[in-house]
């Protein structure tokens, strides 16, 4: 924050955001709306073909409400009030009331969130090599360019790359309806089930890293780990198609203060989290709508980023600090009948409130 920047007041900023994800598009909204000049990059604009479901607990809901988009969303959204945390035999080990969330596929909230762009937001599509040309030419630069951030890794030298955990994900939808709304936890795997709102299943699961050519393969390859457990998850995995799959790594940002010299960091380039508690995308439109209101706040715009890392800073790193320690939980190798029998209160023998 060296750089002084142009007021506010009577002076619109020029705001260049790198990453059109949900980070990127709610910030890109919120700021033009507020009268600021706001380019907005990606190395595309797509939305993504396999619509995979995220919950959006009730502050992302206020976000998109602001953003013009709620009511669309809860039409296209599943709300189930509650679901189960399950252990590999069945038992249930708590019950899960849902907080209201709404379970919104990414393809619908990417589409939502394209469609309320101003037109004034200029967009190009472009693969940044080099964020200076970036910096030079804007008052303010935001990096919402995902857990690699190239603006991360530009603007905070010394700062270790993403992380990796060691952990293959996989996740995928279906058109069949879920025969129950669980997240089962097995030794060293999870495996979760919830509705994809219309009739469909939405599934994810997470196992030790594998890696395997195919898609295909991977999902061969699950159904050997996960399969033969639970009724359950073999019938959503025997509907589950390699071109309705999604594989990948998890990776997580170190820890940052998200604001610089004229640059700031949103969404999974500030504080990019470990799946397991749901609230990466939730913590994004936070820290769009914060910037927003730190800018149209603050007398000048140090003061706004000032105001905006002391607001966002800590919850950012709080739920990607939870978020770590409930994968560690949940994936569990050694001592999964000890955490089980603990999470449940019953014996390691007998199991009770045995599931499908
Ligand atoms: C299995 C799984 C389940 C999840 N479930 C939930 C959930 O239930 N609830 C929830 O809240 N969150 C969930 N999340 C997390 C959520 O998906 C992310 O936190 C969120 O999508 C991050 O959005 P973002 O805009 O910060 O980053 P991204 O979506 O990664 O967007 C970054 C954008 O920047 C662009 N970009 C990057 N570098 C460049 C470059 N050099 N040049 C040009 N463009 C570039 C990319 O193309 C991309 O469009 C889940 C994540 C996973 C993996």
């Amino acid at each position: 924050m060296d750089r002084p920047l142009p007021t506010l007041r009577g002076e619109p900023l020029q705001i260049t955001i790198l990453g059109a994800g949900i980070a990127g598009l709610a910030a890109a909204t919120l700021l033009a709306r507020t009268g600021h000049r706001v380019e907005l990059l990606d190395e595309r604009f797509v939305i993504p073909a396999v619509g995979t479901v995220l919950g959006l607990f009730r502050p992302a809901q206020e976000v998109l409400r602001r953003l013009g988009v709620l009511e669309a969303a809860q039409e296209l959204a599943a709300a189930p009030e509650r679901g189960t945390l399950r252990a590999a035999d069945g038992r249930v080990l708590a019950d899960l009331p849902s907080g209201g969330a709404l379970l919104l596929s990414r393809s619908v909230l990417v589409r939502l969130l394209q469609e309320a762009l101003p037109v004034e937001v200029r967009t190009e599509t472009r693969r940044i090599q080099d964020v200076r040309p970036l910096r030079d030419r804007a008052d303010l630069l935001i990096g919402a360019d995902g857990v690699h951030s190239l603006v991360r890794r530009s603007g905070w030298p010394g700062r270790p790359a993403a992380r990796s955990h060691g952990m293959t994900v996989l996740r995928g939808t279906t058109d069949a309806p879920p025969p129950e709304i669980s997240e089962t936890w097995g030794g060293g795997w999870l495996f979760g089930i919830t509705p994809l709102a219309g009739i469909g299943t939405n599934w994810f699961a997470c196992i030790p890293e594998h890696r395997t050519p195919t898609t295909r393969a991977s999902l061969e390859h699950l159904r050997t780990v996960v399969g033969g457990h639970r009724p359950a998850i073999d019938e959503v995995l025997a509907a589950a198609a390699p071109e309705r799959t999604l594989v990948h790594g998890i990776h997580t940002a170190p820890a940052v203060l998200p604001v610089r010299e004229g640059t700031v960091l949103l969404g999974d380039a500030a504080h990019a989290m470990a799946p397991n508690l749901g609230h990466g995308a939730n913590t994004a439109l936070a820290d769009a709508a914060a910037l927003a209101e730190a800018l149209a706040e603050a007398p000048g715009p140090s003061a706004a980023l000032r105001s905006y890392a002391l607001r966002r800073t800590l919850p950012g790193q709080a739920w990607r600090l939870g978020s770590a320690m409930m994968m560690r939980l949940a994936m569990l190798e050694t001592g999964a009948p000890l955490r089980d029998r603990l999470l449940g209160g019953a014996p390691l023998s007998g199991p009770s409130g045995r599931g499908s």
